[in-house]
């Protein structure tokens, strides 16, 4: 049985993430920040009984505790064979009304959180010869957006990371890529407003806003036998949104 560590499971995306990896039959490690009764309702409605659950609720842009989420993962599974780099945050405003604060908290949990996982997983997947991470970036690394420089530099960053982590890790066939959504239905996008959601679509070619399962499906393949050529890759789930 393999296992899979999901951060910011609790909701969204990685919610969805973690839902398909137990159909798949992982066993799972799920990390959140803060929203233990909707990490809980996930598990209970897992619909595959057969696997081992560990929820680790810990903070991911913290070094230490991100280290523990890891050693958690290998304590009590002895190997781990995927990694998700989920968990994210935006805090959104206009270049110059946005305070030091709101770029470093974005920064520190998109991207240093995403290298905090990887930093401490590496080793570990190094010397079991397998692995597969991928980073959940954004269309928004790619594209830029009004209203969001710190978070497209974290989400740039993601790729960056990807692509470097990619090349160092490959020999010892640990594949690295990331996933860069576009626009998904989750509580993040339900933050903006109705007028400038209306605005968005007329720039989508398929007309609607993804769904968490829609991301879930690319992980899916990312992780598969199917994909074991592919590393340092950006996966583009956008409805065309940008190309
Ligand atoms: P969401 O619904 O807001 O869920 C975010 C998840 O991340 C929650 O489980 C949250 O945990 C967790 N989290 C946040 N900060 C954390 C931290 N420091 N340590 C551990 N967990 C933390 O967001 P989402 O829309 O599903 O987004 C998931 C990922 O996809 C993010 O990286 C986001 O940037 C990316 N993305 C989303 C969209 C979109 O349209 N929704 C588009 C492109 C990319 P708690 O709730 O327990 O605190």
């Amino acid at each position: 049985m393999k296992t899979a560590i999901i951060t910011g499971a609790s909701k969204g995306i990685g919610a969805a993430i973690a839902l398909r990896l137990n159909e798949l039959g992982y066993n799972l490690v799920l990390n959140y920040r803060s929203n233990t009764i909707s990490m809980e309702e996930l598990i209970n409605n897992f619909p595959n009984k057969e696997t081992k659950n560990v929820t680790v609720q810990c903070d991911i842009s913290n070094y230490e505790d991100a280290k523990k989420l890891i050693d958690e993962a290998y304590d009590n599974f002895g190997t781990v064979d995927v990694l998700i780099n989920n968990a994210g945050i935006t805090k959104d405003n206009i270049l110059p009304m946005m305070s030091e604060e709101e770029f470093d908290q974005v920064i520190e949990t998109n991207l240093k959180g995403t290298f905090n996982c990887c930093r401490h997983i590496s080793k570990r997947m190094l010397k079991q010869k397998y692995g597969r991470i991928v980073n959940i970036s954004s269309v928004v690394g790619l594209a830029g957006n009004a209203g969001q420089v710190n978070y497209a530099a974290s989400k740039a960053g993601v790729i960056g990371m990807t692509k470097s982590m990619a090349r160092e890790l490959g020999k010892k066939n640990v594949l690295v890529n990331a996933v860069a959504p576009g626009f998904i239905q989750t509580e993040m996008t339900d933050k903006i407003p109705d007028d400038i959601k209306n605005e968005m679509m007329k720039n989508i070619p398929l007309q609607k806003l993804g769904q968490p399962s829609d991301i879930a499906d690319a992980v899916e393949f990312l992780i598969s036998e199917k994909a074991s050529y592919i590393t340092g890759q950006v996966l583009s789930v956008n409805g065309g949104y940008y190309m």
